[in-house]
């Protein structure tokens, strides 16, 4: 029987990472986990979790040590509530931990490297309108990213194609169109779209209002996380080198997404439109063309099904979390 490669990923303690670890774990993979935090809502089944801060070099060093395959997606990151007003530490924590990562991973002799990109990379200009035409990977240039983290990622996806053109290593760059599930971060201001409109639903009572961000008629398209690791996983299984979409193609108004939540929950629920708040782009949705062919696959879980699974998950939590004794700790 041949070795399987020993794993590396960062951002383990993380929503998609700590659901990858679970995968690859599952594969039979020996697993290093990295973060620097653990995951909030359950161990990590990583061989061996470390907590550091892959901002400093010599962590980076420690992390990719005797390691094959890196899978980097440590990143600091949130929802756009986040992402808009939170540019300067974005810029500069990613730039440290991207530069350090892929060249430790060079430096420590690992063979792969994949790095978790995003949708924010394409032009604003593209995206004016809610019934906007599939972004397809070259709409990338002439640049125009998402103001912050959008350039941080353009920015590290050459660092990647450099190392690979350049060095031994087989780098990988995915763009990820709105990955959500259970597991995932759902309050603090950090959540994204799918998380929050969940939390605000198992929150509502019958008949109540919620508030959405914008006029409710922005579109995207969103993909569930079993489908993204599995996505991941047959990348880096394979030779193609170029930045490419991972996501699903069905588009939605993110009051589509509310009403759909709402069902889920079984509630009949009112929307309450704040423009004041931050909403992104207008319009947003992923051509996979290169995806289906590259990896020979697609996502598989309905919207439906997955806001459903995320629902019940969150509501879980609330419910936990409401039954909770209060302890002097926190106000
Ligand atoms: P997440 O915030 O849950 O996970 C990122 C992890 O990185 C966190 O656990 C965080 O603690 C860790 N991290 C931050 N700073 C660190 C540091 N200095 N040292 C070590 N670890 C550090 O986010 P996620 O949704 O799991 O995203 C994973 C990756 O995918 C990120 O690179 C993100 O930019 C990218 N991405 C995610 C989405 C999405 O829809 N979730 C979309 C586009 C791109």
């Amino acid at each position: 029987m041949t070795q399987q490669p020993a794993v590396l990923v960062t951002g383990a303690g993380g929503f998609i990472g700590h659901h990858l670890t679970r995968y690859l774990v599952d594969k039979g993979y020996s697993v290093r986990g990295v973060d620097v935090k653990p995951p909030e809502y359950e161990p990590s089944p990583a061989d061996d979790f470390r907590i550091l801060d892959l901002r400093r070099w010599e962590n980076c060093l420690e992390a990719t040590r005797d390691m094959d395959h890196v899978y980097h997606l440590a990143a600091n990151m949130g929802g756009i509530g986040f992402i808009e007003t939170n540019k300067a530490v974005i810029v500069h924590d990613n730039t440290l931990i991207n530069t350090h990562m892929v060249e430790a991973a060079r430096r420590n002799g690992a063979s792969r490297l994949l790095y978790t990109s995003s949708a924010c990379v394409y032009p604003g200009y593209l995206q004016a309108s809610p019934d906007v035409t599939p972004l397809k990977e070259s709409d990338a240039y002439p640049a125009d990213a998402e103001d912050g983290y959008g350039w941080e990622k353009l920015m590290a996806e050459r660092l990647c194609r450099h190392y690979y053109e350049d060095y031994s290593l087989a780098t990988y760059s995915v763009r990820f169109h709105n990955i959500f599930g259970p597991l995932g971060t759902y309050d603090g201001g950090r959540e994204k779209s799918p998380a929050a409109i969940c939390r605000k639903v198992a929150m509502a009572a019958e008949g109540d209002e919620i508030e959405v961000w914008g006029d409710g008629q922005q579109t995207r398209s969103y993909c569930y996380v079993s489908d993204c690791v599995e996505g991941l996983y047959r990348l880096m299984q394979s030779d193609y080198h170029e930045p490419i979409n991972l996501g699903q193609d069905r588009m939605v108004t993110v009051d589509e997404l509310v009403d759909m939540v709402a069902t889920a929950a079984g509630k009949s629920i009112k929307k309450r439109h704040d423009l004041t708040k931050p909403q992104g782009v207008r319009g947003r949705n992923a051509d996979l063309t290169l995806m289906r062919s590259v990896l020979g696959w697609e996502p598989t879980v309905r919207l439906e099904d997955g806001l459903a699974s995320t629902y019940a998950w969150i509501k879980e939590q609330l419910e936990r979390r409401a039954q909770q004794p209060v302890t002097g700790g926190r106000p």
